[in-house]
């Protein structure tokens, strides 16, 4: 997946503003941002998407669940956050690497 933007800031080729990483997940912010806190989640091996996920996905997946609480609280969101995840192009998703969005920090606001 030599032309994936998120592999390539995964493999630290494109730089970013990493808020966590292991040697599975990377956490960075969010280029445009659509909240005073908005960053992702992904899992370091490349899948198009989470409709591309199968059992392998299962540990990497459940990692990156976990880490999301912890991360915004981290990012100062100790009133809550929302997670997004776009799937395909009809769920309006624009860069295939899956990737778990936190935002928060705008106060609530309907889906
Ligand atoms: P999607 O619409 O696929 O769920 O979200 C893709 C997100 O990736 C967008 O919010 C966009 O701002 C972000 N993004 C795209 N290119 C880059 C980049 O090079 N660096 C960072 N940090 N974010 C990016
Ligand atoms: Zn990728």
């Amino acid at each position: 997946m030599s032309d994936c933007i998120f592999c390539k800031i995964a493999a630290g080729q494109i730089p970013s503003r990493k808020v966590y990483e292991d040697d599975d997940v990377l956490a960075f912010h969010d280029i445009h941002p659509v909240a005073p806190v908005h960053f992702m989640l992904i899992p370091k091996r490349h899948v198009d998407s989470l409709a591309e996920c199968d059992d392998s996905h299962r540990d990497v997946l459940a990692k990156i669940m976990l880490l999301a609480p912890k991360l915004a609280r981290e990012q100062g969101l100790a009133d809550g956050f929302r997670t997004v995840i776009n799937t395909g192009r009809g769920g309006g998703q624009e860069v295939f690497h899956l990737h778990v969005h936190v935002i928060g920090g705008n106060g609530p606001r309907p889906l």
